[in-house]
């Protein structure tokens, strides 16, 4: 009988049910962000759940990714949007996934593949509306002259916001303002995109006048909010974490005070201790850099980091706990004291960075 040292548990129905709850109210099309592995989740089980569940596109960084998502039998709409010159465009376009460019170079790249292909390239025009990243600015004028004659089909014109989590501030609207403008320059040229689009989840959640045709959700889909301090939780926006990690106790043992934990020993005990070994350490994803604000949830007890996190390996406290026996499984993230914002505190970073970062080798196993 054996169990994995750690596994990482997806809830389907928690994604389900954040789709619904970002598209509620809204008429526009759900585009699911899967980049970077889903944002850590799986790409393709998430994928493919997205997609049975009403997601009308899927939205990815990279070329590769869209084509591993078409390599596994999935016929939705795809958009890849992070295109740098000299990557794979001729396989996507041969696997009819949609590309995004905001450069001439790009553009004529893309545009030259689909000839020698016998190809129309259906594409998105990325523009820069403030946020200095992806995206037309310089190149805009030279764009509009070049576009009416380019051998290409466009289907989108997009932008994204830099700080729609902060629904106070003007910049968002004044990134809505400048889209409209483009737009508008678009359509005089004679350039009538079927699609426009701008708004991720911050931007779904609070400025539905910038849903237009079609939204993009990425960590609210996931089931985590976009930003505590100005938004709120994920439970109070209606949320459901769809990723849980749990880790094995490779070992638990009595350890007396005054005994120093882990390399370094910046963690000595002040009392008799029932020490956990968990078989998850930093090349989980754990972050090394965590404070014991953090830890594990065993039986719905907090059980705190003690010492420095391994790389295979950490050691939690649980002196607390209801009794503990080593085979057991201790949740280290996804539940209470361990949920990714506990984490991201923990380790002055965000919530998107601790569930994006963990690897592929931990088994997802699908709830
Ligand atoms: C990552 C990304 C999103 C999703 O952002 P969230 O804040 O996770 O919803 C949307 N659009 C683009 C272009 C992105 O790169």
């Amino acid at each position: 009988m054996n169990s994995p040292r750690a596994y990482v548990e997806i809830d389907l129905t928690a994604l389900a049910s954040n789709i619904n709850k970002l598209r509620s109210g809204s008429s526009a099309k759900f585009l699911a962000v899967v980049k970077a592995n889903a944002y850590g989740h799986g790409l393709i089980p998430i994928a493919r759940a997205a997609v049975g569940n009403g997601a009308d596109y899927l939205g990815t960084a990279l070329v590769s990714e869209a084509i591993a998502i078409r390599d596994a039998g999935i016929n939705s709409k795809i958009l890849a949007w992070l295109i740098s010159p000299g990557d794979e465009i001729e396989p996507a376009l041969q696997k009819n996934i949609e590309l995004s460019t905001g450069s001439l170079e790009v553009l004529k790249e893309i545009e030259n593949v689909g000839v020698k292909l016998g190809i129309t390239p259906v594409i998105h025009i990325e523009v820069d509306t403030g946020m200095s990243r992806g995206g037309f600015l310089d190149q805009w004028e030279e764009l509009l002259k070049y576009l009416p004659s380019a051998k290409v089909k466009v289907i989108g014109l997009w932008s994204h916001f830099a700080r729609a989590d902060e629904p106070d501030r003007p910049e968002t609207k004044q990134q809505i303002e400048k889209f409209a403008k483009y737009e508008k320059e678009l359509l005089e040229i004679g350039i009538t995109p079927e699609f426009t689009h701008l708004s991720n989840s911050a931007g779904i959640l609070g400025f539905k006048e910038a849903h237009r045709s079609i939204i993009r959700g990425g960590i609210g889909m996931y089931g985590l909010s976009p930003d505590y301090q100005n938004l709120g939780s994920e439970n109070s926006l209606g949320l459901k974490p769809v990723m849980k990690i749990y880790g094995k106790l490779a070992l638990v043992k009595k350890v007396r005070a005054g005994s120093q934990v882990g390399y370094g020993g910046i963690k000595t005990l002040e009392r008799d201790s029932i020490l956990g070994v968990v078989a998850l350490g930093y090349s989980d994803g754990l972050f090394r850099a965590s404070q014991p604000t953090v830890g594990g949830n065993f039986k719905g007890s907090f059980a705190p980091l003690v010492g420095r996190i391994s790389m295979d390996q950490c050691v939690v406290d649980l002196t607390d706990c209801p009794p503990a026996n080593s085979g057991e499984y201790i949740c280290m993230l996804g539940e209470e004291y361990c949920m990714a914002q506990d984490w991201a505190q923990a380790a002055n970073t965000i919530n998107y960075e601790i569930v994006t970062r963990v690897p592929p080798r931990l088994p997802r196993i699908i709830k």
